[in-house]
Order: structure tokens, then sequence, then C-alpha cells
């Protein structure tokens, strides 16, 4: 075909001995720890899940430097476990999603611009530009799901310089994987591709230029950014 310019090209991760997994779309769940819900100063109990979007492009692979998004003075990092999916549809059974639709793990940071999305809250606009920046979505390589097994439990973690920040547990989360995929499902068709970033415990706050974070889920590859210049 030929285009009016060349375009994009298509955004792929790393998938240990399988072939590269291309990026098709990446979708978030907001609040689905109890305690982020709580620190967030909501209510579990009356939480809906929230769901959003980051475009693939702002994939940033693992051992980057992420460059500080300048339009913030308030930059904070979310560690979630990341969802593959190799088959999609639309209103999927929960009890249907197994390794059939999902290829596998990976660890990602929902990077997140609090003061602007502090202020599109207070004026009830929407918080996409807090959310869907350039480089807002880390990722490490995928673990496929026949290597990983169904990750229903296992320790999620964040340090800043070797500090612990978040540390919970996957098996915390309010709606779980199956539960997600099927949700979502209903929303919009999903597609071999998508991406899911399954939301953050608590224990969010800010970092600065320079700070080194290490995100973990057990049994995964380690995701490993330094906060770069907002030059
Ligand atoms: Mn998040």
């Amino acid at each position: 075909m030929d285009y009016a310019f060349a375009p994009a090209p298509i955004v792929t991760l790393d998938a240990m001995s399988s072939r590269p997994f291309p990026v098709r779309r990446i979708f978030c769940i907001g609040m689905n720890y109890a305690a982020h819900v709580r620190e967030m100063g909501g209510d579990p109990s009356k939480q809906e899940p929230v769901f959003f979007m980051k475009p693939a492009s702002a994939i940033l692979p693992n051992n980057s430097i992420m460059p500080y998004p300048p339009q913030s003075s308030d930059l904070q990092p979310e560690v979630e476990m990341v969802v593959a999916l190799h088959k999609g549809g639309r209103n999927i059974p929960a009890d249907k999603v197994d390794q059939n639709y999902v290829f596998g793990y990976a660890v990602g940071l929902d990077m997140t611009c609090r003061d602007l999305q502090r202020a599109a809250r207070e004026t009830g606009g929407p918080w996409e530009m807090a959310k869907a920046f350039d480089h807002s979505a880390p990722c490490t390589a995928i673990t496929p799901e026949f290597y990983a097994g169904n990750i229903a439990r296992g320790k999620i973690e964040l340090k800043v310089n070797g500090e612990v920040r978040q540390s919970s547990d996957v098996s915390d989360m309010i709606m779980k994987v199956p539960e997600i995929v099927s949700h979502l499902s209903t929303l919009v068709e999903l597609f071999p591709g998508d991406l899911i970033f399954t939301g953050t415990p608590a224990g969010v706050g800010p970092v600065e230029i320079g700070d080194v974070l290490e995100a973990t889920v057990a049994g995964l590859e380690p995701l490993l950014i330094t906060i770069g210049s907002n030059t």
C-alpha cells in the first residue's frame, strides 16, 4: 500500500523463546486494590471499576530512562501486573478466560501525572492526559503463560532507590484477571495484542529525577526504570 507517509512501526514486547508480541492497545483498570482505593479517598464497598487506555506508543522498554514529563511536577509510578491477550472477542464469560485468551504476563508501571489528574477531577473533566502521555507505560518482556502458569497470587512490589514503596499480593485484586477480561469485553471488542494493566496496590507517591524504580511481580522479569531529566 502506498500511504501518504510511512505508517507508524508496530510496537512489540519480547516474549522469551516465543516470537515478539505485537501490542495492539493498552487497557488499564483503576481502583482494583482496596487499600489503594482508600488512600485515594474512596470507599472500596462503593467503588466501581474504572477503565481507561494508553496508546501502544506509550510503551517504554525495560531498562530505559523515562524522561520526567515537563507538564507535571507530581509524577507517580504505579506498579501493576500486565496481562497480554492473544485472543479477543465480545462478551467473553469469565470462566472461559484461560490460556486460550491469556498469552502471558509482564510487569508494568502505570506512570501518572497526579497533579494533572487531580486538576481534572476537580473540574470533572477527563484525566486522560494525566495517564496517556509519552513513555507512560514502561513494561517488561512478556513471560508466556506456558512458563508462568496462571498467575492468581504472588508478591507485587515497587522499590524506589532500593526502598519499598508498594508491597502487596496480586490475590488482593478486587477484580481478578478473568473478571477484568470478561467485563472489558462487554465494553469493547477485545483483540489479540491487547494488554491490560490490572491496577496498583497502596503506597503510591511521587518520584524525582534520578530515582531508580524497581517493579516486581513474583515469577516475572523485574522492571528497572530510571527517571531522567525533563528537558
Ligand atoms: Mn493504575
